[in-house]
């Protein structure tokens, strides 16, 4: 019943991205105004209540949704004619502080350079088990959800690295977390994480572990972007080097798949979800959006 009601919110936008052609160039100009038509045409998928600025503490209950401050059709006026985002073919290492982290944000470029058998060590940072109370169990029921989205994305179990750092205090383990990562990591490494800038605790640490981690080595780092798009405004990105990732539509539809394993992000046992339709826009653009460091 949970996997029935997400398929029936994104297999439509799905759909949808099937019919449209990728450019590789112009993909995100255009790209960005066809959601946006999409966007306008379609009804209302959730009911958000305001609930007030809450820009440096994530929500972690589900009654607290998070409103955005900017809509989708805003951010995609910001996001045209962007550079090609080109990933490389060195390794890489991907940073998740919470699992969907990496589904979310990142999912189509995993899926893109699998398909071009370049290795990745997925790091999940934290289980998340603190995503929501009253939900015994909720840690390892994410860990499962993780493990199978990222085999959908092309990514062996023996691949995912889990540090099990408490979930909402990566903060006081940053150093820890280098160290452990360290030997990991070499200049060709080319290593992706949360912006020390997205709006959460955890997602922050992640940004300034890879920095750290990226200054010692002289590795590639590349943020990603995950509650920036919800909790940030046009003004905190403008100016910014972003660049664009297009995805094929076996992209999209094997990230769209591999999201509707975190289930318990999408569904709550009171029936009010923790990612609302108005969280997901970012990770159903036929594009993703990336910061090189
Ligand atoms: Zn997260």
């Amino acid at each position: 019943m949970i996997r029935e009601a997400w398929r029936s919110l994104i297999y439509p936008e799905l759909l949808a991205a099937k019919r449209q052609e990728v450019v590789p160039r112009r993909v995100a100009n255009a790209a960005a105004s066809t959601d946006q038509r999409r966007q306008s045409a379609q009804p209302t998928l959730y009911t958000p209540q305001r609930l007030g600025p809450q820009r440096n503490l994530i929500s972690r209950h589900h009654s607290s949704m998070v409103v955005p401050e900017c809509s989708q059709s805003d951010w995609c006026s910001l996001l045209t004619d962007l550079p090609v985002f080109c990933p490389g073919s060195g390794p890489m290492l991907v940073l998740a502080p919470h699992p969907d982290d990496e589904t979310l944000a990142i999912g189509g470029l995993l899926c893109a350079q699998r398909e071009n058998n370049v290795p990745i060590a997925l790091v999940a940072v934290t289980d998340g088990e603190n995503a929501y109370d009253g939900y015994a169990g909720l840690g390892e029921l994410r860990v499962r959800e993780q493990t199978r989205a990222a085999s959908r994305l092309g990514i062996r179990s023996q691949d995912l690295v889990r540090l099990r750092i408490s979930d909402s205090d990566v903060g006081s383990k940053q150093s820890s977390i280098v160290q452990q990562l360290l030997p990991r990591i070499t200049s060709e490494t080319h290593i992706l994480a949360p912006w020390t800038h997205d709006f959460h605790p955890d997602h922050e640490a992640c940004g300034l572990v890879a920095r750290e981690l990226a200054s010692r080595t002289s590795a590639r780092l590349t943020f990603y972007l995950f509650w920036a798009w919800h909790r940030g405004t046009r003004a905190l990105l403008q100016g910014l080097r972003l660049e664009g990732f297009p995805l094929t539509s076996t992209q999209r539809t094997a990230k769209a798949e591999a999201l509707a394993f975190h289930a318990s992000q999408l569904h709550h046992p009171s029936g009010d979800p923790i990612l609302h339709g108005v969280h997901l826009w970012p990770a159903l653009l036929p594009f993703e959006v990336y910061l090189p460091s």
